[in-house]
């Protein structure tokens, strides 16, 4: 291998990536992309994004101690609560980039409008991985809609 090569391996010097979202619940398709953005960055800053008008399904406290306990053995891994812009979270943070997942075409026509956006404010570009196949149909939407009807959503949560 080159020398300048190096620079370059997975995890190696790469910086903090911020991973925005509700999470709510953390499922297991976001755990993926957590465990796939530690490959590509040094640190992953999980932000969980809330909005004083709008209660969640999970209190936000709850959110953020239940990721963090899942990565407690994980010092690469961080999570954090914010609210307001993320481009703006992101900078203040001190992230290099922005991390996201995408599922569907969907997702991803939001996914481009929001990089677009963020990029212009504040210059921060965003990382888009696509969403692994085995968790592509899986959202904290449906595990909020399945546990609202009873049923055990163990199955999609880490
Ligand atoms: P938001 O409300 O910001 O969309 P979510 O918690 O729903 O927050 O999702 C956070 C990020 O994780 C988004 O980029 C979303 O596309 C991604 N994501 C959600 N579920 C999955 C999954 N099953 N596989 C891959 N990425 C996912």
């Amino acid at each position: 291998m080159k020398k300048n090569e190096q620079e370059y391996l997975p995890g190696q010097g790469r910086g903090l990536v911020l991973f925005p979202g509700s999470f709510d619940p953390f499922t297991l398709g976001h755990a993926d992309i957590v465990k796939r953005a530690l490959g590509l960055f040094d640190e992953v800053l999980i932000g969980v994004g809330y909005n004083e008008q709008k209660q969640g399904w999970m209190p936000v406290g709850e959110r953020v101690e239940a990721i963090r306990k899942l990565y407690a053995d994980e010092p690469r891994v961080k999570v954090v609560s914010y609210t307001g812009l993320t481009a703006d979270f992101a900078k203040e943070s001190g992230a290099i980039a922005i991390v996201r997942g995408v599922r569907s075409m969907a997702d991803y026509d939001y996914e481009m409008q929001m990089a677009d956006v963020n990029r212009q404010l504040t210059g921060i570009e965003t990382v888009l991985l696509p969403a692994s196949p085995q968790f592509a149909s899986l959202s904290s939407s449906i595990v909020r809609e399945l546990s609202h009807f009873g049923h055990d959503v163990s199955a999609f949560l880490p």
